[in-house]
């Protein structure tokens, strides 16, 4: 039996949140420290470490490990994260830094979005659950996927990337460079993109007169029975149904645990859309096996804590 209680790192391009939970996912103790990633990744290291430490000097018992999820290619195997593009690290050896600062203490690291599904997993909507996708919509789309209970980490630690592969070549054009991305349909970026599209055809409409409509306008909108609300986040669930239907044609999931702050504010909007898309693209018997549910884990640095009990008991 490992130590009682595991540390979890979310680091973000302009904070890092750590939170000390134990095996039941109660958060014991909270912090955050600005990223400062200008300061460059050594100096971001040694905040990470000092959060550590002060979550380490918090915890009623032994701390069993970290957990860290990092934006950009997080190489769960070697420790290093390559291209996070938004604290500005072309290849920063993560795991290397933290263990000379924290001696021996294991050290565990996952993307974003496949933390928060080993959250959901370990302390979720998923548990006792082998086979599921978590999908989290929020200003854009990420997603993470457990099939036998292992988390798939791909060949190059960036698997997926259901919100950049491209459902549609001649569709709306994303920043990543290819068009038609789901994240340019369903995400806070894709309901803002709509909105601005759409928005000629509905003077009427309560966004079409503010200057820069956001997703929380939408939903708001669209529980006043706005029309272009309503079309907005019936085309994002259709594309969340098309996306999802890729991932339940390949893995024949049991689950799809649908997260994001956005993602849990627009649930009612989204899934009957995305359930009845899917029904169009997949097997009655691929359909028929899969439930949707909302995620319960919402904290990054609980999922990033989840990433501890994964690597030391689950497999
Ligand atoms: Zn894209």
């Amino acid at each position: 039996m490992t130590a009682p209680y595991a540390i979890g790192v979310d680091m973000g391009g302009t904070k890092i949140a750590f939170a000390l939970a134990d095996r039941q996912g109660n958060v014991l103790a909270r912090d955050q420290t600005p990223t400062l990633a200008a300061e460059g990744a050594e100096a971001v290291i040694d905040r990470i470490a000092d959060g550590v430490r002060r979550m380490m000097a918090q915890a009623p018992g032994e701390v069993a490990g970290v957990g860290v999820c990092s934006p950009g290619q997080v190489d769960s195997s070697s420790g290093f994260v390559h291209n996070a593009v938004n604290l500005g690290w072309k290849s920063v050896d993560l795991r290397g830094g933290l263990r000379a600062r924290l001696g021996d203490m294991p050290v565990f690291m996952q993307k974003d979005a496949n933390a928060l599904a080993l959250g959901e997993m370990v302390y979720g909507a998923a548990r006792k659950c082998s086979d599921f996708v978590y999908v989290a919509v929020g200003t854009g789309l990420g997603g993470g996927a457990v099939t036998g209970g292992q988390l798939i980490t791909g060949a190059t630690f960036f698997p997926t990337e259901i919100g950049h592969l491209s459902l549609d070549p001649e569709g709306r054009a994303c920043a990543c460079g290819l068009r038609g991305c789901p994240e340019m349909y369903v995400s806070g970026v894709g309901f803002r993109a709509a909105v601005l599209e759409y928005r000629a055809e509905y003077p009427e409409s309560l966004l079409a007169r503010l200057e820069t409509p956001d997703a929380a306008d939408v939903v708001r909108a669209a529980g006043q029975n706005d029309a272009l609300a309503l079309r907005v986040l019936a085309e994002g669930g259709r594309w969340l149904g098309a996306i999802i239907a890729c991932c339940a044609g390949i893995l024949n999931p049991a689950l799809v645990v649908l997260g994001g702050g956005l993602g849990l504010a627009a649930a009612s909007y989204l899934l009957p859309e995305a359930e009845r898309e899917l029904r169009r693209r997949v097997l009655p018997v691929t359909a028929d096996g899969l439930r949707f549910v909302l995620s319960e884990v919402q904290e990054s640095a609980l999922g990033a804590a989840a990433l501890v009990w994964y690597g030391l008991d689950w497999r």
